[in-house]
């Protein structure tokens, strides 16, 4: 079978963990971790990334210091993965649902505006398939107003908006370094912090509430408990697995995009034909290939063509379910205005494989079977 995805590896990675194991420590915030920090903040111009245990960690870090009061709403977009909404719903937000843009299925910037309360505290915006939202549009809409903006880019590391990395364009950005994402060390995340008013308190947090990092640094001589916090380092292990990768940053980022262009070349002609649709790329974004999807005409056709695949020894996936209609999601959220796009497009949208070394002929039986289908 062709995996939707491999997870990516350089061959460095042994290397750099009997590095981790010699030196004698594996705790968080060793050396290790502390380059994967400072890899981000030079290459991104971020002024602080934390690295955590998972992207959800990083969610959660970023829900917390959003200092949520009982009654706040949080609005974000109800197609993503459920921990973009957990997050704020454990620390007590009311979710706010909105719909997507069909040609990018971002969430809709016109329908952030339309579900603006005097409660909104915060927006949470997700960039699909690492190409980025309207940022511009929910910046000028948060700013007036003194609400926060929190970036799940989960799937966006190292794309680019208007030339600025994806991250680093809110309040707060939240990395993914999961197995299934394009750079990663098996679970793991980052939270750059872009205010820098929000960096004692996330140190803090992501040191079990301790004043440790200020310790570290010398400015205390003693460190102590000081606030709420929770275990959100990950070991030097994972760390020194994820250094090697971010080394070949840019390969990595070319290779799954030439993989991206060839599927969009050689698929272009079934487009052209209507049969099929494929990926819009907002002229202001640079994307990172995290994923190639493709949508077909009705859900009926998606699920004829996913078993037509499968025969073929090709695994494809959809998602995502929308939260609004899952039961979390119902107990936690509502939906603002009208669901267009959100339910009727996820249902027709199909993942093809795509990960850091496929080889073109892989690609190019993929694509012959998609045009067998379609006779
Ligand atoms: C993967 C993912 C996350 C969570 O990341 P983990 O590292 O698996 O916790 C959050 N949001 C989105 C959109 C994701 O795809």
């Amino acid at each position: 079978m062709i995996p939707l995805n491999r997870p990516t590896r350089t061959g460095k990675e042994i290397d750099y963990i009997r590095q981790a194991i010699e030196s004698g420590s594996l705790q968080g915030g060793g050396r290790f971790t502390q380059k994967c920090m400072e890899w981000m903040e030079k290459k991104f111009s971020a002024s602080k990334v934390l690295l955590t245990s998972s992207g959800t960690a990083a969610l959660d870090m970023a829900a917390y210091l959003c200092s949520i009061q009982p009654g706040d709403e949080v609005i974000l977009p109800s197609f993503t993965f459920s921990s973009t909404a957990v997050a704020f719903a454990r620390v007590g937000a009311k979710l706010v649902f909105v719909d997507i843009c069909p040609e990018t299925m971002n969430c809709d910037a016109d329908a952030i505006e339309k579900a603006l309360t005097v409660k909104t505290k915060v927006i949470v915006v997700m960039h699909y398939a690492g190409v980025a939202c309207d940022m511009e549009k929910v910046m000028c809409l948060a700013k007036d107003r003194g609400i926060l903006i929190v970036e799940d880019a989960a799937h966006g590391f190292m794309s680019t908006y208007k030339g600025r990395y994806l991250g680093t364009i809110g309040h707060f950005g939240c990395y993914s370094f999961h197995d299934t994402k394009n750079y990663t060390m098996g679970e793991g995340g980052a939270l750059v912090i872009n205010d820098r008013n929000f960096i004692e308190r996330a140190e803090i947090l992501w040191e079990k509430g301790t004043n440790r990092s200020k310790f570290i640094r010398g400015m205390v001589d003693k460190y102590t408990w000081v606030d709420m916090g929770d275990s959100y380092l990950p070991s030097e292990l994972n760390a020194a697995f994820l250094i090697p990768q971010l080394e070949k940053a840019d390969l990595i980022f070319r290779d799954r995009l030439e993989s991206w262009d060839r599927y969009f070349d050689r698929l272009k002609e079934l487009m052209l034909r209507g049969d099929i649709q494929l990926p819009s790329i907002p002229e202001d974004c640079g994307h990172n290939a995290h994923i190639f999807y493709i949508k077909t005409g009705t859900c009926e056709h998606r699920d004829r063509l996913m078993d037509f695949l499968k025969a073929k020894g090709i695994c494809t996936a959809f998602h995502y379910l929308p939260l609004h209609k899952s039961p979390a999601g119902l107990k936690y959220g509502r939906f603002a205005g009208e669901d267009h796009f959100t339910s009727f497009e996820s249902e027709r949208l199909l993942r093809l494989p795509i990960y850091y070394g496929m080889e073109s002929k892989t690609i190019d039986y993929i694509v012959k079977a998609i045009f067998q289908f379609y006779g």
